[in-house]
């Protein structure tokens, strides 16, 4: 027995030791919560070593406000830019994001449109009274959308007469996008920005768990329809919950199918996973537009983009994942 005692020591130091090594300490994140683009916008980011929250949060509410001011809903100037109305300056911030909008209706194939501007707007989705537009004038706006009428040159912007450009779906992942930006540069190593459901993580958790996304529940306020983990990139979700108005007993929504004139059908909720947050959010967006199926054959010939997609079938809901997602 005795023999066996060094022994047993060794094993119990052993074991104390692998616990320490791999359950690393809780370190609660600091966070803060503003109001933007008619949402909430939390900031959470895990303490550093010569970072002041009171030099963070002033500098991120700032960038939100700027965002907010020149792309977000219910901007004017560059937000609802019409073509042919004069001249608009074009920082090159502008003509960035207006060039990466125009690849992204390529890369959703038009489901995502930049121009859906008009559209918008006849269904009044810009202002205090959506209503339910005559057939010529969603004919009329019909006519006048379609991203190839939109042109970024060297340090130009060409927009047909007429057309209008919308930002609106973009325009919170944009700001998430950003935000993330503002912190690294604070030198901040993890954290997350969250602007309504729009998301984006950055960095290790210090205890090195994943991050957890909840996928709202479409029907139930307050309820989660399951959750799954992701260790990078951002979380975009579109729903046909978030602005609608019914008239006749017909409920119509804000995302308008860019083909038909007419708000899309063929999804309740789309949740889309992509490496920054505007990709995340134009293809949670154009995923919406184009329905399960094809929304789901686009997103699983694309690396690096996957989804949930939550429609209704014979009055049932049902719900579809691309292969890189295991909602639990
Ligand atoms: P989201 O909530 O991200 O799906 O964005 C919805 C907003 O995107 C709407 O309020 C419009 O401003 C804009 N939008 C609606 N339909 C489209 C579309 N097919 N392509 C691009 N933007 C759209
Ligand atoms: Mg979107």
């Amino acid at each position: 027995m005795k023999k066996l005692i060094p022994f047993i020591v060794l094993v119990i130091f052993v074991l104390l030791f692998a616990l320490v090594v791999t359950k690393r300490p809780k370190v609660e994140p600091i966070q803060r919560t503003f109001i933007f683009f008619d949402t909430f916008v939390r900031i959470s980011f895990y303490p550093c070593k010569g970072v002041e929250e009171e030099d963070v949060f002033p500098a991120a509410e700032r960038e939100l406000e700027r965002i907010q001011h020149r792309f977000g809903y219910g901007a004017t100037g560059l937000a609802s830019l019409l073509g042919g109305q004069g001249d608009v300056e074009f920082a090159e911030e502008d003509r960035d994001l207006l060039r990466r909008a125009v690849q992204l209706s390529k890369r959703t194939d038009g489901a995502f449109d930049i121009t859906i501007g008009l559209l918008e707007q006849v269904w009044g989705f810009k202002g205090n009274n959506p209503h339910l537009p005559r057939e010529e004038e969603i004919a009329e706006a019909l006519a006048r959308t379609g991203y190839e009428h939109l042109r970024i040159l060297e340090g130009e912007v060409h927009l047909d007469k007429g057309f209008m450009v919308d930002f609106g779906g973009i325009s919170k992942g944009y700001a998430v996008d950003r935000v993330v930006e503002v912190l690294k540069g604070k030198g901040i190593r993890s954290g997350l920005v969250d602007a309504g459901g729009d998301l984006r993580v950055f960095g290790e958790k210090p205890e090195g768990t994943p991050w957890t996304i909840g996928i709202k529940h479409p029907q139930e306020q307050g309820a989660l329809l399951g959750t799954f983990k992701i260790d990078s990139g951002a979380v975009a979700t579109s729903g046909n919950y978030e602005r609608a108005f019914t008239e006749q007993g017909i409920s119509y929504h804000h995302i308008i199918d860019p083909g038909t004139g007419y708000p899309a059908t063929g999804c309740v909720s789309v949740t889309v996973w992509a490496d920054d947050a505007v990709t995340a959010d134009a293809f949670a967006t154009a995923v919406f537009v184009l329905g399960p199926e094809r929304g789901l054959k686009l997103v699983e010939s694309l690396p690096r983009i996957e989804a949930v997609i939550v429609f209704e079938k014979n009055e049932k809901m049902e719900i579809v994942t691309s292969e890189g997602i295991t909602l639990q």
